[in-house]
């Protein structure tokens, strides 16, 4: 039998509305088929497609519990937007293919408050598109350590239960042993691939943070234990998992919470088990400071934070409280055991050095990793 998202997720929508060109897809037979009929609305266009302006906080919540069934009309495949910076953050070999945008979880950080400007969430239909241009990149790379992520401006899993789409994409790359397939998830949704296992080429991946930081910023995410669980679930089922310790936000009690943390890792986990864990700072761009304060307030750890422009015109913490934050975190990895393999994401090689005393290219255990790829 298929499998049933819960009652929870369907509940969270007001209304899934499907483009009349998408109708005979998978993806819009499996919502008519587990959404209740007075939620589901046939459409020639895109609804509140007159909106063709920056979202207000209220369209943008709006946006989060409508979803439109529609097919993506451009190129899936691309490379990570940190290449495009590659002069000045250090960028691994990362690739994304977006299979719908905006997100049913609520983090105050996100940065699709700046990013995107579409009055509705989006799930493409055209599934079979995105692996025909993987297939054709295939022929010529598949010799080639590929990465391709899936959660760049949708959580990978979060919606997996209502789309499917990943019991698809596992036996894809199944074929294609020297690529990998990652998720990244804030979610626990593993159920429904799990039987699909083993599949090491596919790293289901969390952000994680301690669980006084999800209370207060990572609102309708799963609990730090649902997905240390769900970790766990996956590692057993033959599944690779990472962990990304991002964003690690400043608040009083940041450094016992956060060693908190990578103890919890440490003693549930080993090095083998983990893939990678990489870390990141609170870091957002400017623009999204209002959205922010009128959604979330001036009691969010976010809106109050003290932040300085920095590279790739993001706001960041001051180098000195990035790096403490950084060498904290990854002194207590390194002190239980060397093996773990540790890289900052979106980082300048002067952090990298500055934090952990050395370029990533220069660390026997993160080579793999950064290993520059031909262009695609
Ligand atoms: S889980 Fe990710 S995409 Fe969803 S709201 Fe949080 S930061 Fe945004």
């Amino acid at each position: 039998m298929e499998f049933q998202p819960s009652i929870e997720l369907l509940d969270f929508f007001d209304t899934v509305f499907i483009d009349h060109q998408s109708a005979d897809s998978d993806v819009a037979k499996r919502f008519t088929q587990i959404f209740p009929k007075n939620k589901i609305q046939f459409v020639d266009q895109q609804p509140w497609s007159e909106l063709k302006r920056t979202l207000s906080a209220e369209e943008f919540d709006r946006s989060k519990k409508n979803l439109f069934i529609t097919e993506f009309k451009g190129q899936f495949f691309k490379r990570c937007p940190g290449s495009s910076q590659a002069k000045v953050l250090n960028c691994c070999n990362y690739h994304v293919l977006n299979l719908g945008s905006q997100c049913n979880m609520n983090c105050s950080y996100c940065y699709l408050q700046s990013y995107l400007n579409t009055p509705i969430a989006k799930i493409y239909s055209n599934l079979d598109q995105a692996l025909q241009e993987l297939t054709d990149m295939s022929e010529k790379s598949a010799h080639l350590p590929f990465r391709v992520g899936t959660g760049e401006i949708i959580d990978s899993l979060s919606l997996d239960g209502l789309t499917l789409f990943s019991r698809k994409l596992i036996p894809f790359f199944q074929k294609l042993p020297h690529w990998t397939l990652e998720f990244k998830t804030k979610s626990d949704q593993v159920d429904q691939f799990l039987d699909l296992g083993p599949s090491p080429n596919t790293v289901v991946s969390w952000s994680l943070n301690c669980q006084e930081v999800i209370d207060q910023e990572e609102h309708r995410t799963a609990s730090l234990e649902k997905r240390l669980l769900a970790a766990e679930k996956c590692i057993k089922a033959g599944f690779s998992v990472a962990f990304h310790l991002d964003p690690l936000i400043w608040h009083p009690d940041w450094k016992s919470n956060y060693l908190g943390l990578v103890n919890e890792i440490i003693c549930r986990f080993t090095p083998e088990q983990v893939n990678v864990i990489s870390m990141g700072t609170l870091r957002f761009q400017p623009e999204q400071k209002n959205m922010m304060r009128q959604r979330f307030g001036l009691s969010s750890l976010v809106t109050s934070a003290e932040m300085f422009p920095s590279e790739g015109a993001k706001l960041r913490y001051d180098a000195s409280l990035r790096h403490e934050m950084f060498r904290t975190l990854y002194n207590q990895f390194k002190k239980n055991n060397e093996k773990w393999k540790i890289f900052l994401c979106m980082e300048t090689p002067e952090t990298w050095v500055s934090a952990l005393d050395s370029q990533p290219s220069h660390k026997p255990e993160l080579k793999e990793l950064f290993r520059p790829l031909p262009k695609v």
